[in-house]
């Protein structure tokens, strides 16, 4: 049997693997202030590589990078009725702008600095840019606004889990004006388009991209898009979302335009975000019972060279052969970029350091000890594929030059490897099913990992959505999207109503 680097696997207990990982492979920290993170260097690396290319998306997309600032006076919110009353519950206020003695020796708002009005530390910044863009856009030569901005914002959730659901988190809000509904609702779909193809393509994860029903949507979005991811428990996990918001905030904001026939007309917006979020997403579906396994694309350090120091003179050799392999593997390219390779000179054992990589999860570990040296070579392990069939690491011994020439699409392989294997995963976790009584035995035993299904339905309003709601909820379950590009007939019948089904939707529970 294998002995795995962490103590906890998958099988035993998904949550408290989940936890092992994130701490085990350095990428984050409890702060002491519930609910709120410290992201430490690998953690953060990994969002820096995803906010480096996701940015040059976003900008290759047309968008331009601006900040807003954090407080955003209370008055700005009340005037869009149902996004005030969504995020109501979970908004941090600012009240107080100076503390006084409170003469048992501590510290208390000075009732003399209370703000004249509240400030709210924005959840998220509709209500702000909407502000701005009101001054911006006067003329129809003005749109569209195309902006973007990398920010914190906070949210008290009650329940949160380091990166899935934190309160406060880093993430990017996109937000655009737009002359036409048509124009607005194109760049919504093209905002997903780009999740989609980012998740997919920098992340290796899998995802389904669809349109969330009427109660699922953003307070104050017309309509609100996700992608949704896999988890390797079942569970589903919205990795990102993109609202079309129609007239509802320029009504509430004032954007105004006039059109080319010199008439007033309200402008079209749109938001979009991702968040740290997607690094929990990356944890659940490529990590494995040692720890992450981090795809090359965003991995800080794609190779990671250890060399087996002893203490001794000769170690200066060693040193020596390790950061010529390191020059010339940045010389190389991965992926379009030059190859990230780290010479890990920490004073500690090979083996301790390699397995800190392993449960980090660099793509590529290569120890270099003196016999490999002594003959040109160097061992190299594949964090994707760590064992092999005997159980045994699966360490392969190479020449130096034959290691350098191969890396790039060793790491290539790599890439491709995680996303087929969470492709594959997501394809077999998917099942249609008929009816509701096909749901309620899907996801009747507790201990299976039922994944999602897939049903057809008559898309409710109003009261009939609230029973399916209801229904659901008692399952523990929630409409997660109806995805895109549905072609031919749904299928008979409403699984709730019985009535003519418009379309599919998956369902499942979710993180
Ligand atoms: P929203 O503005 O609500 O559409 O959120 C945009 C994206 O941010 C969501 O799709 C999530 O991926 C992410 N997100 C929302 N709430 C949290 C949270 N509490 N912690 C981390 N990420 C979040």
């Amino acid at each position: 049997m294998i002995k795995h680097a962490l103590p906890v696997t998958r099988e035993a207990d998904f949550a408290a693997w989940y936890q092992a990982v994130i701490s085990e492979a350095d990428l984050a920290e409890e702060s002491g202030v519930r609910g709120c993170m410290v992201i430490r260097p690998w953690g953060y690396g990994i969002w820096e590589r995803i906010q480096r290319l996701l940015d040059d998306r976003i900008k290759a997309t047309g968008h331009e990078n601006c900040y807003f600032p954090l407080f955003i006076p209370l008055s700005y919110f009340e005037k869009e009725a149902e996004h005030v009353e969504g995020f109501a519950k979970e908004m941090a206020v600012v009240t107080h702008h100076r503390l006084v003695a409170d003469g048992k020796g501590g510290l208390t708002p000075d009732p003399e600095a209370k703000l004249e009005e509240p400030l709210v530390v924005r959840p998220t910044s509709e209500t702000v840019i909407g502000t701005a863009f009101s001054r911006w856009v006067q003329s129809w030569r003005d749109l569209p606004v195309l902006i973007n901005q990398w920010a914190n914002v906070v949210r008290w959730e009650m329940r949160t889990r380091m990166f899935l659901r934190t309160s406060e988190f880093l993430w990017q809000e996109g937000h655009t004006a737009h002359a036409t509904a048509d124009e607005a609702r194109e760049e919504t779909l093209k905002m997903l388009e780009v999740y989609r193809d980012f998740a997919e393509n920098c992340l290796a994860l899998p995802v389904i991209a669809g349109e969330k029903p009427e109660n699922e949507r953003f307070p104050g979005a017309v309509a609100t898009y996700s992608i949704e991811a896999m988890m390797q428990d079942g569970k589903a996990l919205q990795a990102g979302t993109s609202h079309f918001l129609g007239t509802n905030f320029a009504h509430a904001q004032n954007i105004r335009f006039q059109n080319a026939n010199g008439e007033l007309e309200y402008a079209n917006t749109t938001s979009w975000g991702v968040s740290t979020r997607m690094i929990g997403g990356v944890i659940m579906v490529h990590g494995d019972d040692d720890g992450l396994r981090v795809p090359p694309r965003i991995a800080p350090w794609q190779v990671v060279i250890v060399p087996m120091l002893r203490d001794k003179p000769e170690d200066a050799e060693l040193v020596d052969y390790c950061k010529a392999l390191q020059a010339s593997l940045a010389r190389q390219t991965a992926l379009g970029e030059p190859v990230r390779a780290l010479l890990d000179l920490k004073p500690a054992k090979a083996a301790t350091k390699r397995w800190s990589w392993v449960k980090k999860g660099a793509p590529i570990i290569v120890e270099v000890g003196p016999r490999d040296m002594a003959g040109g070579n160097v061992s190299v392990v594949r964090r994707d594929r760590l064992y092999r069939e005997d159980g045994k690491l699966d360490s392969a011994i190479v020449t130096r030059e034959t290691f350098v020439e191969q890396a790039g699409a060793m790491l290539e392989d790599v890439q491709v490897a995680l996303h087929a294997e969470a492709t594959e995963r997501l394809k077999t976790s998917i099942s249609p099913v008929d009816d509701w009584a096909g749901v309620e035995a899907m996801f009747a035993d507790s201990a299976a990992k039922p994944g999602w299904a897939d049903v057809a339905w008559s898309r409710p309003t109003g009261a009939e959505l609230d029973k399916v709601v209801e229904r659901l909820k008692a399952l523990k379950l929630t409409i997660r999207n109806a995805p895109m590009g549905q072609t031919g007939h749904p299928g008979a019948a409403c699984i709730f109503t019985g009535g003519l089904a418009v379309e599919r939707v998956l369902i499942g529970r979710s993180y």
